[in-house]
């Protein structure tokens, strides 16, 4: 299969990258978490910093951050995976998580506001015009919006799942420019890079949609670090006309490298941005 998409519309995405002046970016619990679940403050730093390179250049960040449930299990020492623990996880979780961001943005005087969502909020039109309007006047305050899933209240019924479909409405819901959405693999490849040294970084996907799916559906999910939702997600903002980059949140200055039309992890292309139909 190709490993990338057509030139043209790949350039054109890329150009669309770089002129985002709305930009969601996605961390995942990996990101932001050791492996004994505490808060990383490194890793948490370095997101920060690489959320704070695209304010300085005057965009606007939305910023969708798990680990709520991480940090939660680190904190309290608690394994057991029901969902009701992991509800109650989350809460002590997500108080440590904002407590750190909010001490990370200081270092360079911004501020946070933290808001938690659940299925019913983004499907309901008033109250998903109420979370919009809070957005526009943070952003316009130069706060920087920090949302998450509200684990404490969403059980199966309301739940989004993931945040990778949570960052994905959240991005068309706000006529956001470009989603970016960072974890340890960094972007998609031919197989799983984790246990396969000849697995290839596939850089754009657009016309060959359909080969990286069924190369994505062929891996589990549990072997390959969740990038089905990574995939799909990403796939949806970049059929809005929204490009949708999947990268490394360890990769030096990655943000600053997308915005700046880098060839970076893996690209999903609008469809219509093609320039050579
Ligand atoms: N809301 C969950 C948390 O903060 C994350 C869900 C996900 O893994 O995407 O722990």
């Amino acid at each position: 299969m190709s490993n990338t998409a057509e030139p043209g519309a790949v350039e054109a995405a890329r150009r669309l990258a770089m002129d985002a002046e709305r930009v969601v970016v996605k961390a995942g619990t990996n990101s932001l978490t050791d492996e004994e679940s505490n808060l990383d403050n490194e890793k948490l730093d370095k997101l920060v910093d690489d959320v704070v390179s695209l304010l300085d250049q005057d965009r606007d960040v939305l910023f969708v951050s798990s680990g709520a449930v991480g940090a939660g299990t680190g904190r309290v020492g608690y394994t057991d995976d029901t969902v009701e623990a992991s509800q109650a996880l989350s809460t002590v979780g997500q108080s440590h998580l904002m407590h750190r961001y909010t001490e990370s943005f200081g270092r360079y005087d911004r501020k946070v506001a933290q808001i938690l969502l659940t299925q019913n909020d983004l499907d309901n039109p008033d109250r998903f015009t109420n979370f919009k309007n809070t957005v526009e006047t943070l952003l316009e305050w130069g706060i920087v919006p920090i949302i998450n899933e509200n684990d404490a209240v969403a059980t199966e019924e309301i739940r989004i799942g993931d945040n990778d479909m949570l960052s994905s409405s959240v991005a068309i819901g706000v006529d956001s420019d470009l989603l970016v959405t960072l974890t340890d693999v960094g972007g998609v490849y031919t197989s799983n890079p984790k246990e396969d040294p000849d697995a290839e970084r596939i850089e754009a996907v657009g016309r060959n949609y359909a080969d990286v799916q069924t190369l994505v559906d062929r891996s589990s999910s549990a072997s390959f670090g969740g990038i089905q939702t990574k995939v799909s997600g990403a796939r949806t903002v970049s059929e809005h006309g929204i490009p949708a980059v999947i990268a490394k949140s360890t990769e030096a200055d990655v943000l600053e490298k997308i915005v700046a039309g880098k060839a970076v992890g893996t690209l999903f292309v609008p469809p219509n941005g093609s320039t050579d139909d």
